[in-house]
């Protein structure tokens, strides 16, 4: 029988099947494997651009990861580069290793970084890179963003004058804005008292304020106005300014003291631990506490009604006697050492032990509740931002939501919370800021300085 000899398969014959397929393999990576087109977000923080705003670039670029990013703004024929960066994808032949799937730039764009930016429209440009191969380099992503160009803030103009206001004290302004204005009131050092229009008329506006009883110059109380696109513009107002120095006051701690206030109040806000320390205790209640409860109160402050809930002047406490006035700056002592300093701003008024607290003025109730170093506490808004505090009471005989009018009863008063006795804590708040109750219970302080000038406002 004849049998075939077997064939030979020459080396390269037989190398040359695998190659084939590494070439193969090679060329399908290599078209398919480009990074994929990478998704761009460009977010402006207002919607346009002005003397300074902030612009967010996204670039995401999973798989391959980002590979670079140019960022210009474009207007007219100027072109202005905003940032540029270059990152390392992962190479075309590698399906592992280190790669950046999403890369974010915060940037400034303005008439303050590009001197030569002129007013109408702009466009944000980002050319995005995607990760080449040997075979294929494909064309990078152009994403645009444009966005209007505003560089002037709107105007401002101040129809009530004179302006007068103390330290601790309150005021009422009116004024004029010019077209584009999206927020407008005034700001007294760090405290913001937002401002209304004037019923009638969109573009006549007040505002209630507060001067802290801390500030000092009264060039720091100014009016604002802003833009949508952050132009902003402000002027001071005050003709004259009263200042009131702070009054000293020492509170003598005892053990007795902290064991009746401290597990009362730890026992009311669950956000307090013990620490077995009752003047460490004590101190993060008068301290963080009390700045908790200050910023709370701001908090609230925005909800007030667009309406002016009260009429006639405020009402002290009947019978009651002035156990302290508004600004203490107190010193605590505890075992003749001086352990804290706080500043007290409100009317501690005394009568007899679970008195009658009314309201000292018509309003609606937006909190009552315990209230940290307040204890039991009543809050009755009167609108566009003031508001009444009463605060330690033992009881409360309203509820939220509640409307009431000068001279309801809102409770009893009380010892709960920081108080050293059955007492009512009264203060008035604008905007969060407490202040001078005195010049509120005055009807005719209330017609010259608030009422009078929104009346001219009303009448112009
Ligand atoms: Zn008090």
């Amino acid at each position: 029988m004849l049998s075939r000899p077997a064939q030979r398969t020459s080396p390269f014959r037989r190398l040359l099947l695998p190659l084939l397929v590494l070439a193969a393999i090679a060329v399908i990576i290599g078209w398919a494997r480009v990074g994929a087109p990478p998704q761009v977000e460009i977010t402006p923080e207002k919607p346009g651009l002005g003397v300074a705003t902030p612009v967010q670039v996204t670039v995401q670029a999973p798989g391959r990861g980002v590979s670079t990013v140019a960022v210009e703004l474009v207007q007219g024929e100027s072109t202005w580069p905003l940032a540029e960066i270059e990152a390392k994808p992962r190479p075309w032949w590698r399906f592992w290793g280190e790669y950046t799937p999403e890369k974010t730039l915060d940037l400034t764009v303005g008439r303050q970084q590009l001197p030569e930016l002129r007013e109408g429209e702009a466009t944000i440009r980002v050319i995005a890179g995607r990760a080449p191969t040997w075979l294929r380099h494909p064309a990078p992503v152009v994403t645009e963003k444009t966005l209007p160009v505003r560089l002037r803030p709107p105007s401002l103009d101040l129809v009530s004058t004179p302006n007068y206001a103390d330290q601790g004290g309150s005021g009422l302004v009116v004024y004029r804005v010019g077209e584009g204005a999206v927020r407008d009131g005034v700001r007294a050092g760090d405290r913001w008292f937002s401002g209304y229009p004037v019923p009638g008329d969109e573009a006549l506006h007040f505002a209630l304020f507060g001067v802290p009883y801390d500030l000092e110059e009264a060039a720091k109380v100014v009016l604002e106005v802003e833009d949508e696109v952050g132009n902003r513009a402000d002027r001071p107002f005050l003709d004259a300014f009263k200042v009131h120095p702070l009054k000293h006051d020492t509170i003598r701690l005892d053990d007795a003291f902290l064991g009746r206030v401290v597990p009362a109040i730890q026992a009311e806000t669950p956000d307090l631990v013990p620490s077995g320390d009752l003047l460490a205790d004590y101190l993060k209640i008068n301290g963080d506490l009390r700045a908790a409860n200050a910023a709370e109160l701001v908090k609230l402050g925005e909800s007030s009604a667009h309406e002016l809930l009260w009429h006639g002047a405020f009402e002290q406490m009947p019978n009651s006697q002035v156990m302290s006035t508004f600004a203490d700056r107190r010193t605590y002592v505890y075992q003749d050492r001086d352990v804290d300093h706080q500043d007290h701003l409100g009317f501690d008024l005394a009568s007899v032990r679970a008195a009658p607290v009314p309201a000292s003025n018509a309003g609606v109730v937006v909190l009552a509740r315990y209230f940290g170093i307040y204890g039991r506490t009543v809050v009755v808004d009167h609108g566009y931002g003031l508001m009444s505090l009463y605060a330690h009471l033992s009881r409360i005989e309203v509820t939220d939501g509640q409307k009431v009018d000068r001279g309801e009863v809102l409770g009893r008063s009380g010892q709960t919370g920081l108080a050293g006795g059955d007492h009512l804590h009264f203060t008035l708040l604008i905007h969060g800021l407490p202040v001078n109750p005195v010049e509120w219970w005055d009807g005719r302080w209330i017609e010259r300085r608030i009422l009078g000038p929104l009346q001219t406002a009303e009448n112009s």
